[in-house]
């Protein structure tokens, strides 16, 4: 039985061609700076998001913790979603180890942070107050359902990050997924902000890794840091490699994922039980509540579809996510739908 693997974006294996030039990678020690192909992904992504420079990192968790470092001191607050990931998933990073007091704000459904909210949000001077520093977005705003944030929204934090004197991070995770949604380019939806950590390793399909981009100066102190927090790495060129192939390849296909998460979308809103969220999917993310009626739980379901050879995840409970990459194909959203309908019947 061949398993259909919709629990999320991170599943994703190398491609073949990834593998091919995993192997051939010309290498040397990044902490040198003398890996040629970790120099190579650097410069192609800077240039792919329009910042001057960026920083190859282990993970996402550690871009975004070396752009909160950077960007706050210890004690600054920094505001963020209350369905982010930076404040959610990142095991509270930004406190442990960077002394950031997080302020949340409410997501609302579509992703984003009222406006209003991050105006008020921003402390007055005062001795009593943490100094507001920060305002990190996500794009998609995965907790939401992988909505995508628009370039005219994006902007207009910028402002009132500008008019405030205060930095401006996008967790760009998959700003790329983003871009295709709202047929941008990414350089666009980032312009505004200070800086943006994107993953290689989600839908772009990389075993390993995220960029961190910026300025010159902000890259210069990143590497300081990535040092610090033990993510120098050696001939990192081998996952460079593939890195490079997610960002020429991989970044373009990101479509079919959300034509498929569309299909699978429209299947499963025919199904009575599965409640789907209004105006999903976006992206390649699809979440729905298992209905009150139906007499089994978000990990029941869990347990029964893997049975079947569909492996989905829950996000809550009684609330499930899918999630479209390129190892999904058409077969695979049929059989998911029909295996869904089955357990609902
Ligand atoms: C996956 C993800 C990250 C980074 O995660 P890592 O697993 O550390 O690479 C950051 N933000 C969002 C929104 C994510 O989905």
């Amino acid at each position: 039985m061949s398993i259909i693997d919709l629990r999320s974006d991170t599943v994703t294996k190398p491609t073949p061609e990834m593998r091919e030039a995993m192997a051939e990678a010309e290498v040397g020690d990044d902490v040198y700076g003398d890996d040629p192909t970790v120099n190579r992904l650097e410069a192609l992504a800077a240039d792919m998001v329009g910042k001057e420079a960026s920083i190859f990192a282990p993970s996402g968790t550690m871009g975004n913790l070396l752009a909160l470092l950077i960007h706050c001191q210890r004690g600054d607050e920094a505001i963020v979603g209350e369905r982010s990931h930076i404040y959610l998933n990142e095991a509270g990073g930004m406190s442990a180890l960077g002394g950031i007091h997080p302020r949340p704000l409410q997501n609302q459904n579509d992703g984003a942070l009222a406006l209003e909210e991050i105006r008020k949000a921003i402390r007055s001077e005062d001795v009593h107050h943490p100094s507001t520093r920060l305002i990190c977005i996500e794009n998609t705003q995965n907790n939401c359902g992988g909505m995508a944030l628009s370039v005219d929204y994006t902007r207009q934090v910028g402002e009132i990050a500008g008019a405030n004197n205060l930095k401006f991070h996008i967790d760009g995770a998959r700003i790329f997924n983003a871009a295709a949604f709202l047929q941008v380019d990414v350089k666009e939806l980032v312009a505004p902000a200070d800086s943006v950590m994107f993953c290689l390793s989600k839908g772009l399909a990389s075993p390993v890794g995220s960029m961190l981009a910026g300025t010159k100066a902000f890259i210069a102190r990143a590497r300081h840091l990535r040092k610090m927090l033990g993510g120098g790495m050696r001939q990192a060129g081998i996952l460079a490699a593939a890195g490079i192939v997610s960002l020429e390849k991989m970044s373009e296909r990101v479509g079919e994922d959300h034509a498929r998460a569309k299909k699978l979308a429209d299947g499963l809103r025919k199904i009575p039980g599965i409640l789907l969220d209004e105006g999903t999917p976006h992206t390649n993310m699809v979440y729905f509540n298992i209905a009150d009626t139906i007499p089994f739980d978000e990990k029941e379901l869990c347990g029964k579809m893997s049975s079947q050879g569909v492996l989905i995840d829950w996000a809550g409970a009684r609330r499930i996510r899918l999630v479209t990459h390129y190892a999904i194909d058409d077969a695979g959203v049929e059989k998911t739908i029909w295996a869904l309908a089955e357990m609902f019947r």
